[in-house]
C-alpha cells in the first residue's frame, strides 16, 4: 500500500504485467504496419511512459509526436476538453496511430477523433494501454488495447493523482475500503454547507452540494440550469430524474476522490435508493447520514439573514422558505427511517457556534470504521 496526497492506493498491476501488455500491442501493430512508416502520436501527459516502452518494442521504421489535451473538471455537467498542444505538422496522407494511456468514459477520445477527422491523414487508429470497457460510452471502437480494467481510479506508469505518482513503475488502484462517504442531512439553513466546508478539509473529501451545482448551472444558463430554475424559484424540489443523473455525473467526475460529502442529496426516497444502488455498482457505500437538528424559528431567522447577502431569491421570502420546509417534511424527513433501518443515522445538535458543531460532527465521524 502507498499513500499519495493522503489517499491510499494498493498494488494493482506489476511492471512485468504492464510491459507484457505493451509488447503485445507493439507486436500487433508492427504486424500490420511493417510496410508503412506510421506516425505514433502520444497523448500527454499520461502516455509518456507507454510511448517510450512501446517504441522500444516497435521494430520497424516509424515517427513519433505528441498532442496534449486538458480535461477540465468543474461543476458543469459536460466536461470541456481543451487542446493545449495541437496535432503535428506533416501528417497529411500519413498513417497515424494515437497512443493513449487509458480510455474510460471516452470523453477525451471523442475529442481526439474529432481533431484527427479534420486532418488529411490517410487513416488513424487508436491504441490504448488500459481500457475501462464497463464505463466507455463512446461510439468509436478501440482498435488496440493492452488490458481491460475495472472502473477503479489508477495511478502509476505515467498516470497521476493530483500530478503525483507518474514515476511509479507499477500501477496502483485507489483503496476504496478507506473511503468515507457522508450524507449531511437537515432542513434548509441547518448549516450543512458551512459544516461541509470544514469537514472536507479535515477528512480530504469531495463536497457535492446539489443546490450549488444547480445554482452554478442557472448562472451559466446551461440546459440543466434551465430545467431546475422554475422549481428552485418556487422552493420546490427539482424532479428526481434530473437530480439523480446530475448527482451521478458529479461523482463520476471525481473518480480519484477519497470520499464524498453529499449535501442536499438525497432529498426523496427515490434519490436515497438510487444513491445506494449507484454506489454499490462502484463498490462504494454511504458510511453515515448525519442530521443537523435545529427548530424552524431559528432556521427561518438564519435563512432570511443569509438571503440579505447571498441574494438567493429562495432565501428572501418567508413563504418560499416555508414551502421548502413543507417539501422537507413531506419528502425528505422520512429518509431518517430509511437510514435508521441501515443503522447509519446520527443526529447532532445544530445550534451553537460553528466550531462546536464541527466538533460534534467530528466525534461521530471518528467513530466510523
Ligand atoms: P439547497 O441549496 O440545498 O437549499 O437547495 C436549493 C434548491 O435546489 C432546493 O430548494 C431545490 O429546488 C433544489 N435542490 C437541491 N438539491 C435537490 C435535490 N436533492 N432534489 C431536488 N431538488 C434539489
Amino acid at each position: 500500500m502507498i499513500k499519495i496526497h493522503n489517499t491510499n492506493f494498493e498494488l494493482f498491476l506489476s511492471e512485468a504485467e504492464i510491459l507484457a501488455a505493451v509488447k503485445r500491442i507493439a507486436e500487433d501493430i508492427a504486424a500490420e504496419y511493417k510496410d508503412e512508416v506510421p506516425i505514433f502520436v502520444g497523448v500527454l501527459n499520461g502516455a509518456f511512459m507507454f510511448v517510450s516502452d512501446f517504441l522500444k518494442y516497435y521494430p520497424y521504421p516509424c515517427e513519433v509526436s505528441f498532442v496534449k489535451l486538458s480535461s477540465y473538471r468543474g461543476l458543469t455537467s459536460t466536461g470541456i476538453v481543451e487542446t493545449l498542444l495541437d496535432v503535428p505538422d506533416n501528417i497529411e496522407g500519413r498513417d497515424v496511430i494515437i497512443l493513449e494511456d487509458i480510455i474510460d468514459t471516452g470523453r477525451t477520445l471523442q475529442e481526439l477523433v474529432h481533431i484527427f477527422s479534420n486532418t488529411n491523414v490517410r487513416n488513424f487508429k487508436i491504441a490504448s494501454l488500459f481500457y475501462k470497457s464497463e464505463v466507455y460510452n463512446g461510439e468509436y471502437a478501440i482498435d488496440y488495447f493492452g488490458m481491460e480494467i475495472p472502473d477503479k481510479f489508477i495511478i502509476g506508469y505515467g498516470l497521476d493523482y493530483k500530478e503525483q505518482g507518474r514515476n511509479l513503475r507499477d500501477v496502483y488502484q485507489i483503496n476504496q475500503t478507506h473511503m468515507i462517504n457522508l450524507v449531511l442531512f437537515g432542513k434548509p439553513g441547518a448549516g450543512k454547507g458551512t459544516q461541509a466546508g470544514y469537514l472536507k478539509e479535515k477528512y480530504n473529501l469531495k463536497h457535492i452540494s446539489t443546490g450549488d451545482v444547480f445554482r452554478y448551472n442557472i448562472k451559466n444558463n446551461t440546459k440543466l440550469g434551465q430545467l431546475a430554475k422554475s422549481y428552485m424559484e418556487k422552493g420546490e424540489l427539482v424532479p428526481d430524474e434530473v437530480t439523480i443523473s446530475m448527482l451521478k455525473d458529479e461523482v463520476e467526475k471525481n473518480p480519484d476522490a477519497s470520499g464524498f460529502i453529499f449535501d442536499g442529496f438525497p432529498r426523496t426516497a427515490a434519490q436515497a435508493e438510487a444513491l445506494d444502488n449507484f454506489l454499490e455498482s462502484k463498490d462504494m457505500k454511504i458510511h453515515a447520514t448525519i442530521a443537523l437538528e435545529a427548530n424552524d424559528e431559528v432556521l427561518i431567522k438564519r435563512l432570511l439573514e443569509r438571503g440579505k447577502d447571498s441574494g438567493r431569491p429562495d432565501d428572501q421570502d418567508e413563504s418560499k422558505i416555508r414551502n421548502r420546509f413543507e417539501e422537507y417534511n413531506l419528502k425528505t424527513a422520512p429518509l431518517k427511517e430509511y437510514y435508521e433501518a441501515q443503522e447509519k443515522f446520527h443526529s447532532v445538535n445544530g445550534i451553537g457556534s460553528i466550531e462546536d458543531i464541527t466538533e460534534r460532527l467530528t466525534k461521530v465521524i471518528n467513530t466510523l470504521s
